[in-house]
């Protein structure tokens, strides 16, 4: 039988959001346990862009000086690990680990990020993150003015569109099928010179995952320095569900102004509760999540 180790605070996730709210209760002499089971959803990227201080830097040598800089906190330990379950004791919560191991804590914060799902597109995958891109403000800097592809329908395509003709007047939007546009949506876009095609994509041709041309069903290729897309996303943690967190109709953690999911004592910061996916915003909801929950542990105690 393991050995139950207790801690004021379980963080699940030790990426940029969690280890932001690990280094706020560290300093607030919290004894916390951040368990990480190394899968940041931008893994894929070369370069990570638009964080101050960080800028250009890869995702995971931000992440190594975030997990040295947190570790100077003796009251912080980072553990490798996959959560699997969550319940709640008298205590507060208890969790177990895919090894068999169990922690418990007061608080629980959840930094576990979201899942993209790949659309089941030849060389889709391939090129996500490296060259199919979901951020102008992230990456579109690095494809300026080139000429560029929008994967994506109705709404969505016409929002990435007006807002993508910043970076580039070259936009071309594939609709992978028939398209869904409204009347005034369709003249704007021609107004802007910006064409759609219907045909279904058989292919993205790339090469060392920079993508290099789109294949149609006609087998006609249109080529392409950059390709922006939104794949659908999951949660890739499910103990807040587990938990009965409430979600949003997004599918993120539902939180209050202050961090707070709908279930006691229990906490969510990044993008697993957050829909605006960036370092910084994930790190600055990290420092908001530590400083609350330490709140709410001085509170109870006083
Ligand atoms: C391809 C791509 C490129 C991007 N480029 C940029 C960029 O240039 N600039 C920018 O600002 N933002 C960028 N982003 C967005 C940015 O990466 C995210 O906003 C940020 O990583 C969110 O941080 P997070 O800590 O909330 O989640 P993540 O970084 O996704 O980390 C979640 C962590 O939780 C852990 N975890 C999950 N479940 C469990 C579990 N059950 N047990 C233990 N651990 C668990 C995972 O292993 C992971 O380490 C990019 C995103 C993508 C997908």
């Amino acid at each position: 039988m393991t050995q139950t180790t207790h801690f004021d605070v379980i963080i699940i996730g030790g990426s940029y959001a969690g280890l932001s709210a690990g280094m706020a209760l560290g300093r607030a002499l919290r004894k916390v346990l951040i368990l990480d089971s190394g899968t940041p959803c931008n893994q894929k990227t070369p370069h990570s862009h638009n964080f101050l201080t960080q800028d250009g830097e890869t995702p995971s040598s931000i992440a190594e000086k975030a997990r040295k800089q947190v570790l100077n906190y003796p009251t912080v330990r980072i553990h490798q690990g996959l959560a699997i379950s969550g319940m709640k004791t008298t205590l507060g919560f208890e969790i177990t680990t895919e090894k068999g191991e169990h922690f418990t804590s007061k608080k629980l914060i959840f930094g576990t990020g979201l899942r993209d799902i790949m659309p089941d597109i030849k060389g889709y995958s391939d090129c996500w993150g490296t060259s199919i891109l979901h951020c102008p403000y992230c990456h579109g800097y690095e494809v300026r003015h080139q000429t560029t592809g929008i994967l994506a329908n109705g709404d969505v395509a016409f929002h990435y569109a007006e807002l993508l003709s910043n970076w580039t007047q070259k936009l071309t939007i594939y609709t992978n099928g028939l398209s869904d546009f409204s009347d005034e949506q369709r003249a704007k876009l021609s107004e802007h010179q910006i064409s759609v095609v219907e045909k279904t994509i058989t292919e993205l041709a790339h090469e060392n995952n920079l993508i290099k041309a789109i294949v149609l069903s006609d087998q006609t290729q249109a080529e392409l320095k950059a390709l922006y897309s939104r794949p659908d996303f999951t949660q890739q943690c499910s103990i807040p569900e587990q938990l009965n967190c409430e979600m949003t109709e997004q599918g993120t953690i539902k939180i209050d102004p202050f961090q707070k999911t709908t279930v006691e004592g229990v906490f969510a910061c990044g993008d697993c509760s957050n829909p605006m996916r960036s370092v910084s915003l994930a790190v600055a909801s990290g420092t908001t999540v530590g400083a609350m929950v330490n709140m709410e542990l001085v509170h109870e105690a006083f």
